[in-house]
């Protein structure tokens, strides 16, 4: 079952989500480990969801790789390897496609769920080792609108600028386009205490899920809607005299130009773009505009689109015209998606930035980065392209031909997947990292088998800018090492022997040089400190630091300390229903699934809770399209198609369906979405496409699985010898 059985019990962190919810590992009967909670924990608070207490099934050799893999043709099956074969083949290949082609044919692309030692190695590795500016990641797709605004509006992106336990403080909190009690149900304990001692909870989503059903009110609005509906609710907000003008005046520039934008998004106009009713849009805009003290967040609803950095930008306009912003128990946040969505983006697995949450551009930058890493400022590569531009450059003339993937599924996750696959099986070499034989490492020419969390130390951020600490609790299998010692490894073998270290926590201490002085400053952070205060928060500059809970109650982290307005306008969507493709798509997550599904659906009783694909519609639209519940329907973009059985109900809009989109095969549901990217962020229109709905025979399905597989069917390879 597991090599090495639990010594004792071990505190660490969930492998999953955002929260990063602390949990204690113990020796398991028949599990590597099993899960007891940790109530001293202050996030979670002892809760955990259904993933988090079956994460340790994923440390059993039957669900996972357990010897490198490789393939000796085009086409030819992956078979057993050692790994010094494994990583001589890896070299070659990544050494020859540069000699022929330059640095940048040669692309890496990491994961938000990567620890940030992982994430700052990967960096160091594509700009000091490879020399390309290739380099991006799947967090591209979850949180990049967001934080774009962020730093737009504030100077300084971080998921949350105060802790979760802030938010039953607030007099009235709006939540766009998130589900915590599916997505993160632990946290969902701080939304109900919000209510309970009084505070107002309104839920934007296009769909009543059941965090909208805990809500004081629910707006529906239409995919997309979600920009003009935050300056409809400016609109009001200026209108009734509802604008705190000392605030604005001493704390925020740019409010003029916002307030022209808003006064074009009247509240009839409004109605009609967004479907919903001016009656509503008062409420909100009083509820708002009244309450002593409110909260935005947005999850990946309005983010996810191909207007989301503005999206946002409106919903933080209208936090800084109530005044609400830099202040106890008010501001904009944005709930992170993976479980290390927010270090996984600070240091330096992105295409435009370096560690230290630094610009690649800034000369500054590059020169003490330069320095820590011992090498000159001008060799470092500029910026690369954005992640869906990386895949969709892959195996063409001036794309990557080489690609070294860690931690990331792209040819189930990424938008206009069977066009993303496509291009992954155009590559001369594709090589992935993971912990599981996923469907993009089924593509690969050379699978490296990795440690996961209760294997390895390492730290991770969670959404409220957290520093945590994950701790190693048993050995992994013999075969499989970390990804830090595999990029020593590699840079040893292209001619980089210093460096590049495999303990994480050396990795993490020049990870402190490297940030010092940046916007995500961890210079006073220490794996002993970690441990000790249960998390710290960046910044924290130096070790007598206390960390930075809640950012800019006394100023803004732009350079003149004020919040600047972002002064939008509403413009439709990459791609609106017409007459070929009458309806909307939106996609989402289910309660017992995470992300791609490549580590839930090895998972017996997650995947007996959510075992497959589904498309959720509306009665009425059931009825018109002669769709019975349960019936097999065929979603079509103009992307490709999707089957997967009906699931009628009234929690959704009439002219919407919805997919979640964790399952492969004819299910997958991101052989719909449309990667139309924000011109600012680069995050592609998951959120929202048009498609046209059909009921399809049972017998005309095809033999392509909806999207389940069963468990470890497709791992369990022997190990190799060695
Ligand atoms: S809420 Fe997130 S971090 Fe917590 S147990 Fe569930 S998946 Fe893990």
């Amino acid at each position: 079952m597991t090599p090495t059985a639990l010594a004792a019990a071990t505190d660490t962190h969930c492998p999953y989500c955002s929260l990063q919810c602390g949990m204690r590992l113990v020796p398991g009967t028949d599990r590597p480990a099993e899960v007891l909670e940790r109530p001293d924990f202050p996030v979670n608070r002892g809760a955990l969801c259904g993933k988090g207490r079956s994460a340790p099934a994923l440390l059993a050799r039957n669900v996972r790789l357990t010897g490198p893999l490789l393939r000796d043709r085009p086409g030819g099956p992956l078979r057993a390897a050692d790994w010094p074969e494994a990583l001589d083949r890896v070299a070659t290949g990544m050494a020859r496609t540069r000699a022929r082609h330059g640095p940048d044919a040669v692309g890496v692309f990491g994961g938000g769920g990567l620890t940030n030692e992982k994430a700052y190695l990967l960096g160091k590795f594509a700009r000091v080792v490879l020399g390309t500016a290739n380099i991006d990641y799947n967090g591209r797709f979850c949180m990049s609108s967001a934080a774009a605004a962020h730093r737009r509006a504030f100077g300084l992106d971080r998921g949350l600028p105060f802790p979760l336990a802030d938010i039953p403080h607030t007099g009235c909190l709006i939540l766009v386009g998130g589900n915590p009690a599916e997505t993160m149900p632990p946290a969902v304990r701080y939304f109900r205490e919000l209510r309970e001692n009084g505070g107002k909870l309104i839920v934007v989503d296009p769909r009543r899920t059941r965090t909208a059903e805990l809500a004081d009110l629910h707006l529906q609005p239409r995919p997309g809607g979600d920009l003009a509906l935050a300056l409809g609710l400016l609109h009001l907000v200026i209108a009734d005299g509802l604008v705190d003008q000392e605030f604005v005046a001493r704390r925020t520039s740019g409010f003029e130009q916002a307030r022209a934008a808003a006064m074009a998004h009247w509240p009839d106009r409004v109605e009609r773009i967004t479907g919903v009713p001016v009656h509503q849009l008062r409420e909100v805009a009083a509820m708002f505009g009244r309450a002593a003290t409110g909260m935005v967040l947005t999850a990946r609803g309005p983010e996810q689109q191909s207007k989301g950095t503005d999206t946002v930008g409106a919903w933080i306009d209208l936090c800084l015209a109530t005044g609400k912003a830099g202040r106890p128990y008010s501001g904009y946040g944005c709930l992170t998606g993976q479980g290390n969505g927010q270090g996984g983006r600070e240091h330096g697995q992105k295409a435009d930035q370096l560690p230290g949450y630094r610009s690649i551009e800034d000369p500054v930058a590059r020169e003490h980065v330069a320095a820590v890493w011992g090498v000159a400022p001008e060799s470092l590569p500029g910026p690369g392209r954005s992640a869906y531009e990386l895949l969709d450059g892959l195996g063409r003339p001036d794309g990557v031909r080489a690609l070294l993937l860690a931690g990331s599924n792209p040819a189930v996750s990424a938008p206009n997947a069977n066009h993303v696959t496509e291009r992954l099986r155009a590559l001369d070499l594709l090589v992935v990292a993971d912990v599981v034989l996923s469907e993009t490492a089924r593509l690969a020419d050379v699978v490296l088998p990795v440690t996961q969390w209760a294997e390895e130390d390492g730290t991770t951020t969670n959404l409220e800018g957290r520093v945590i600490l994950r701790r190693r609790a048993l050995d992994p299998p013999p075969g499989v090492r970390s990804e830090l010692w595999v990029l020593g490894e590699l840079a040893a073998r292209l001619g980089v022997s210093t460096g590049f270290p495999a303990g994480a926590e050396q990795v993490f201490e020049e990870l402190r040089r490297a940030s010092a002085g940046g916007d995500a400053d961890y210079a006073g952070i220490g794996y002993e400190r970690i441990a000790a205060e249960d998390g710290v928060f960046w910044p924290c500059p130096t070790p007598d630091h206390p960390g930075t809970p809640r950012l800019f109650l006394d100023r803004f982290a732009t350079p003149d300390g004020r919040a600047r307005f972002a002064a939008v306008t509403h413009r439709p969507a990459g791609e609106e229903p017409d007459g070929d493709y009458p309806l909307y798509l939106t996609t989402g997550r289910v309660l017992a699934q995470y992300q791609s599904g490549a580590q839930t659906r090895r998972v017996a009783e997650l995947n007996a809770a959510a075992p497959g694909p589904y498309v959720e519609l509306h009665p009425r639209l059931a009825g018109r399209l002669g769709i019975a519940d349960g019936e097999p329907v065929a979603v079509t973009s103009r992307r490709g198609r999707a089957v997967a059985p009906a699931r009628v109900t009234d929690a959704i809009r009439p002219d919407t369906v919805f997919m979640p989109f964790h399952w492969a095969g004819a299910g997958r549901a991101n052989s719909l979405t449309n990667p139309a990217l924000d011109p600012v962020s680069g995050m592609p229109e998951f959120k929202l496409c048009a498609v046209r709905v059909e009921p399809v025979g049972v017998g005309l399905v095809g033999s392509e699985p909806l999207g389940s597989e069963p468990l470890g069917s497709e791992v369990a390879k022997p190990e190799p010898d060695r």
